[in-house]
């Protein structure tokens, strides 16, 4: 991005110097600190957010873990092959794992995980014909996965006028701020918050100088955890990660009756109750595809009305409930829904992680630590790397 003399004021400030600057501070930039911090306790580690942890889409999501990815198990499989795929939900399923290992611990109460796994939902016949074509492979692969007819649907979610559903049984769900709160207390790195980085200068030395309007970062490394605001500080990522807009509605509380959060719509849909009974909807971006784009998180009518509607069409119960919360929030979508790591191609001294597709609480935590494999020299898979677009 480009920055005027007036608000560049890095001549007021002293240099500060790091080893390894990270820029973003959702959970991306945190899983990151966090698996540097386990490779080498040593290191001197910043990180640089433009406005707090999680103002990003890291505290805006509706807090499914969810293994697999942007598409169902089948249509995984389609694009990348067996083997491919599986490598794909596997890498999720220890995404979860690591994270109740290393973070989340005897904590889940505090953050309101839960592992109750997550049901798919079709509201047409042929759509709950795929779907349990998906649950036919993923019980082959001995993936732990049920069928549920449209009484039993109703029955465990309250859910109206679906024809059945399948539930993958290890899902989990979360408060995400209170997620990123437990790992930022897990995390020894110095936090600049209200710090907005501009572009980064290498020096004769071969340090590199990170410009904020918090002054200069003088380090050996830059991360780039900034997922769909990566475009603005690299044209790199112009053509690999955009930034697309998701809304959210919340409805005031109500006895519980949802036994899981559920997805709709093949993902593109997906609502869940809240331990304290309040209900959050979110999806059908898919009605204003071409304008739910950019970095305006700003919530349309079309899409509200369209939550609501559901609301009403599915869940008649909590049709007279108020709305008490909308809002929005950015994602940073890839070219193949798949998040991607590397180093600049020009600059193998700036790392980035991004291009989570709407899915980086189920993902990025594993990310993470494969982006400090990279750093370090070890493999990653092919999948994941950048250079598959190269
Ligand atoms: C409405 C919604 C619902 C979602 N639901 C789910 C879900 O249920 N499950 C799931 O897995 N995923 C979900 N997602 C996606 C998930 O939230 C993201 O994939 C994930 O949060 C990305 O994390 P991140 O750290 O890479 O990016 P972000 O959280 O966006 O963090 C990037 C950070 O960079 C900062 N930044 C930007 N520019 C600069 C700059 N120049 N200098 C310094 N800092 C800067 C931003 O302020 C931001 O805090 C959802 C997303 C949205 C918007």
């Amino acid at each position: 991005m480009s920055t005027s003399y007036w608000l560049d004021r890095t001549y007021r400030s002293d240099k500060k110097n790091y080893d390894v600057v990270i820029v973003g501070a959702g959970i991306s930039g945190l899983s990151t600190a966090f698996w540097l911090n386990k490779e080498d306790p040593s290191l001197k580690i910043a990180i640089v957010e433009k406005h707090r942890i999680g103002f990003g889409a890291s505290g805006r999501n509706a807090g499914f873990i969810t293994c697999g990815s942007v598409e169902h198990f089948n249509r995984l499989i389609s694009k990348h092959g067996l083997q491919e795929a599986v490598d794909i939900w596997k890498f999720a399923e220890t995404n979860l794992k690591l994270l109740q290992e290393h973070i989340i611990q005897e904590n889940g109460k505090e953050i309101e995980f839960a592992k109750r796994g997550a049901y798919s939902l079709a509201a047409q016949d042929n759509e709950f014909k795929e779907l349990q074509n998906v649950a036919k492979t993923m019980r082959e692969l001995n993936i732990p996965v049920e069928t549920y007819s449209s009484s039993e649907v109703e029955k465990n979610v309250g859910a109206k006028n679906f024809v059945g559903g399948i539930k993958y049984l290890d899902d989990a769900e979360t408060n995400p701020v209170l997620l990123l709160e437990l790992m930022r207390s897990k995390i020894k790195a110095d936090l600049f918050e209200g710090t907005e980085a501009h572009r980064y200068e290498q020096t004769a030395e071969g340090t590199r100088i990170l410009k904020t309007d918090n002054g200069d970062f003088e380090t050996s490394m830059i991360i780039y955890c900034l997922n769909g605001y990566s475009p603005n500080l690299h044209p790199y990522f112009d053509d690999k990660i955009y930034a697309t807009r998701a809304q959210i509605l919340m409805m005031e509380k109500a006895p519980p009756f949802m036994d899981g959060p559920c997805y709709a719509n093949f993902y593109l849909d997906y609502f869940r109750q809240m331990p304290n009974g309040a209900l959050l909807i979110g999806g059908f971006r898919q009605l204003e595809k071409t304008t739910e784009v950019g970095y305006s998180d700003h919530i349309t009518p079309v899409i509200q009305n369209a939550l609501h509607d559901f609301v009403k069409e599915h869940l008649p119960t909590l049709r007279d409930k108020k709305v008490t919360h909308r809002w929005s929030g950015i994602m940073g979508f890839s070219r193949d829904g798949q998040p991607m790591i590397g180093a600049l191609p020009e600059d193998n001294q700036v790392y980035f992680a991004g291009g989570y597709t709407g899915h980086g609480i189920g993902l990025a935590f594993n990310t993470g630590k494969s982006l400090v494999d990279m750093i370090f020299g070890r493999d990653v898979p092919a999948w994941l790397s950048a250079r598959r677009f190269s």
